[in-house]
């Protein structure tokens, strides 16, 4: 433990970030750099505590003390090494986690908790500095080759863990890009895509290769991965958006999320001259639903230029404290303001969207929402209408982002895949009904986060990694440690 008496000296700081009303007009990152010697402090408040209920908190079981300790030493190396033992993209998780570890962290009980995350970041970014970070190819090769099947957090991870053990990977992608939701969904004001082509450019130095426009049970078809590989892993996530079927849902202008936000995420990498076709300037924006994709979307209506924003939510305004119900060291289910939210719009919870209202042309121009009031009855939740509540609010562009509902099904149908009762894959230990066929991240898991599918994808290259050898000797959340093959 570096400073015993840290969490008494040093008060938790973060980084600025940029005014709200310069950021809007960029998509770059919206932090302001933050002294070196601010992190080692920050890194002090840690407490090593007897039981570090961080890790406990963290999906990936990252060592938390132990980096803290080495960040307050100024011991990047070290740092780094402690960090990688437990997660393959720290530089990810470190901008965008919504960090569960500092949720449960012990100082959190009576101070604001330690700064896992940003110190998380920081490490990554200094030890791409000082080259720390650099290719890592295994010593040997086991002669046995594994597809991956989607490159989310989640392909990445596997892929990462698989050839670390040796085996020859190959990641299929059917988009033109690398990187899953990372890459087209995440806008880059969250993160940047030059942190994931970093990333890439290591891993295919390390040997891992990357075929990109290259859809399964599509324009590849599933027999080349059978005859050509011992092992597959199913990495596709939960792509299949939920809808909203209501009158008025066929007029223009009333868009998913994700189609908004691919094609923004395009155009900020120049990959579409033409323009995007579905934009927010000058419109009334609303935006449905409450989480992280949401929020997305109101930080991008910003960035284009949008008349209003206004974002709604079905379930009422949680508390901005814990409860009873959610006591320390659980999740706090508390009020989340975002950076976007910082940028201006109104938000409104407890309401029902009843229908839209279109303009002569067929393009929507209003939308139709009642306040409701949340009720329970044996401990069954439900909702009943306010009446005279009824309101109509402008609307040129709406977005759906109210969650995905499952994994696309026509490749699980080709494989012949047992799904579960909640249409996602399924799986026993990664394994699925196929014994040489596994899955990670959200395909399995369902709608989550980064660092869930990052996790995912490093057991489930366990489990692969059993199967083609006999046993494992990859690092996993049961603590085997990585020895060379
Ligand atoms: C807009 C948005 C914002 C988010 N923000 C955050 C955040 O801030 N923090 C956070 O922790 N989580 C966030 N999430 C959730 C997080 O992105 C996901 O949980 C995570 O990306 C899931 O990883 P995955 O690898 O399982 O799947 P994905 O990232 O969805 O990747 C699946 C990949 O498989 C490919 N694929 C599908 N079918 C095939 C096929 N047949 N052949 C080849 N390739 C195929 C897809 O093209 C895709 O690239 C966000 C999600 C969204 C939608
Ligand atoms: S719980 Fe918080 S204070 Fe304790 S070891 Fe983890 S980061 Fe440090």
């Amino acid at each position: 433990m570096g400073k015993v008496d840290g969490f008494l000296n040093f008060n938790r700081e973060l980084p600025k970030s940029r005014k709200p009303e310069e950021r809007i007009h960029d998509y770059k990152e919206i932090y302001e750099p933050f002294p070196e010697k601010k992190t080692n402090e920050q890194a002090a408040r840690c407490m090593d505590c007897g039981i570090p209920f961080c890790h406990n908190g963290c999906p990936l079981g990252n060592i938390i003390p132990e980096f803290n300790d080495a960040v307050y030493r100024e011991s990047w190396e070290e740092a780094i090494q402690i960090l990688s033992e437990t997660n393959n993209f720290p530089e990810f998780t470190g901008r965008i986690c919504p960090a569960p570890c500092e949720a449960s962290c012990v100082l959190g009980i009576n101070k604001p908790a330690v700064a896992i995350e940003h110190i998380e970041k920081t490490i990554a970014e200094k030890a791409y500095e000082l080259g720390y970070i650099k290719p890592n190819p295994p010593k040997t090769r086991t002669g046995k080759s594994v597809a991956v099947i989607g490159s989310g957090p989640a392909g990445l991870a596997a892929a990462s863990q698989l050839n670390k053990a040796g085996h020859s990977v190959t990641v299929f992608e059917r988009a033109d890009q690398v990187g899953g939701l990372l890459r087209y969904g995440i806008p880059d004001f969250k993160l940047e895509k030059q942190i994931i082509d970093r990333r890439l450019d290591i891993m295919s130095a390390e040997g891992i290769v990357f075929e990109t426009n290259a859809e399964i049970g599509k324009n590849v078809d599933i027999k080349t991965l059978e005859d050509g590989f011992d092992a597959i892993v199913i990495c596709t996530g939960s792509t299949v958006p939920r809808d909203l079927p209501i009158p008025g849902r066929e007029f223009k202008g009333i868009h998913f999320a994700m189609e908004f936000l691919t094609e923004q995420n395009k155009q900020v990498a120049n990959q579409t001259p033409e323009g995007v076709s579905i934009t927010a300037k000058d419109k009334h924006v609303v935006v449905i639903g409450g989480g992280d994709t949401g929020s997305d979307c109101i930080g991008t209506s910003h960035r284009q230029g949008a008349k209003s924003v206004l974002q709604i939510e079905l379930l009422e305004k949680p508390l901005d404290h814990r409860t009873d119900k959610d006591p320390w060291p659980n999740w706090p289910m508390v009020v989340r303001t975002s950076s976007s939210h910082e940028e201006g719009g109104k938000r409104e919870w407890a309401l029902l969207t009843k229908a839209f209202e279109c303009d002569s042309s067929g393009h929507v121009k209003s939308i139709t929402l009642v306040d409701i009031e949340w009720k329970e009855e044996k401990g069954k939740k439900f909702f009943e209408e306010i009446p005279g509540t009824e309101r109509k609010e402008p609307c040129e562009l709406a977005l759906l982002a109210i969650g995905f509902v499952a994994p696309e099904n026509s490749l699980l149908e080709q494989f012949q895949i047992e799904i579960s009762e909640r249409n996602l894959v399924k799986a026993k230990k990664y394994q699925t009904n196929w014994p040489h066929i596994f899955t990670a991240g959200d395909a399995h898991r369902g709608q989550s986060l980064v660092v869930w599918a990052i996790s995912e994808g490093r057991e489930a290259a366990v489990a692969v990694d059993k199967y083609l050898m006999g046993s494992s000797a990859l690092p996993s959340k049961s603590g085997s440690f990585l020895v060379a093959r």
